[in-house]
């Protein structure tokens, strides 16, 4: 996980999940974007399943901007609220998945995967109906398990 120097810079998602875990891809991911004062990046990426209502995410559905790419900021929103109690994670150095895709970001997927009810998931496929980068080869770079 990133820490303390690292402060928040924004949070988005995907659907489906642009990362897998042991192949397997989910409908929803969260990437949680961090920057240091070198300006270094780092990404901690949640997966979701459908499942139970997830109350943390009605604020932020609530503030989705109604155009994919929009940007809206929230006022009130503990992320630590967000996270599982497992912390466990997949960490890799990789790139942005979007233009420009900068490289040198280093990612951190959580294990535990985190559930949202089939309203909420359908409330963000209607704003985000595909918009993952498949996923990319490893190309050699290795996977640590931290946490
Ligand atoms: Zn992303």
């Amino acid at each position: 996980m990133p820490s303390g120097k690292y402060a928040f810079v924004q949070m988005h998602f995907h659907t489906p999940s642009e990362e897998k875990i042991m192949g397997r891809t989910y409908p929803l991911n969260a990437h949680l974007v961090y920057r240091n004062t070198a300006g270094e990046l780092a990404v901690v990426a949640l997966l979701f399943e459908e499942g139970t209502h997830n109350p943390t995410l009605e604020p932020i559905l609530a503030a989705m901007p109604d155009n994919a790419g929009g940007m809206e900021t929230l006022k009130t929103l503990n992320i630590a609220n967000l996270l599982p109690s497992n912390r466990r994670y997949y960490s890799y150095a990789g790139s942005l998945t979007t233009p420009p895709c900068t490289e040198g970001v280093r990612w951190h997927v959580l294990s535990s995967v985190l559930q949202l009810s089939t309203t909420q998931l359908q409330a963000f496929k209607a704003l985000y109906p595909m918009n993952a980068r498949p996923v990319q080869p490893l190309n050699g770079r290795s996977i640590q398990v931290g946490g």
